[in-house]
């Protein structure tokens, strides 16, 4: 099975171009939605995390306060290493278990993994598929989806991998700049399914 790991900067599009690729069939994993599992109630990574940062981040209903816990290991590099060390190896479980319940015979997955580049995830994939964008359009779209202000977006930004890097690790790249209409957005992904489906074969 050809694991594809789909990454990009924050607001590039991996969600809109992961729902096209589940549109046509193919199987999704995202460690975006296995992050909020794994700090749920009852998770040992919770539990962890209260450990080693602050019992204090917990809401009183027992969920992880996710805005407490941004702006604690905030400019704090040794914390931020710390959340990690608890919650990537986590991730990384889950994402192995979710991959051996897979049929048998898929061709391919699609793994999406926004850090892949920060976290060196490069060796759980076999290809590397990029969503990219302008900066700016990166920031025009989290301003306007999530409410926050231009600053707050572009910190965002400038604290993921650069444009460059992420272009350089790439084996394919979606250019999603708003320039393509969604039908062409559609059809672009799907010559890479007819793609990765053939290199399977
Ligand atoms: P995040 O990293 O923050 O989870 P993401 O990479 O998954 O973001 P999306 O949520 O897919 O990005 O897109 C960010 C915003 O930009 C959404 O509101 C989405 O509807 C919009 N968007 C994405 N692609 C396009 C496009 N081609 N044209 C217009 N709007 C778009």
């Amino acid at each position: 099975m050809l694991r594809i790991g789909l990454t990009g900067g924050i607001g590039s599009g991996k969600s809109t171009i992961s729902a096209i690729f589940e549109e046509l069939g193919a199987p999704v994993i995202d460690t975006d939605a296995i992050a909020r599992e794994v700090v749920a109630p009852g998770e040992p990574a919770l539990a962890e995390i209260c450990r080693s940062l602050g019992h204090d981040l917990l809401r009183p209903d027992g969920s992880l306060d996710r805005a407490a816990l941004r702006r604690r290991v905030f400019r704090d590099d040794a914390r931020r290493r710390r959340l990690e060390a608890i919650t990537h190896p986590a991730i990384d479980a889950r994402m192995r278990q979710r991959l051996a319940t897979l049929p048998e015979h898929t061709a391919y997955v699609l793994l999406v993994i926004p850090l892949l580049l920060e976290a060196g995830w490069q060796d759980r994939v076999d290809r590397i598929l990029l969503v990219d964008c302008p900066e700016t359009v990166q920031v025009q779209r989290v301003v306007s989806r999530d409410g926050i202000e231009p600053e707050e977006a572009w910190r965002m930004v400038r604290s993921q991998a650069s444009r460059d890097a992420r272009r350089q690790a790439a084996d394919d790249v979606i250019d999603n700049d708003g320039s393509l209409e969604r039908a062409e957005l559609t059809a672009r992904v799907q010559r890479l399914d007819r793609r990765y489906r053939g290199a399977a074969d």
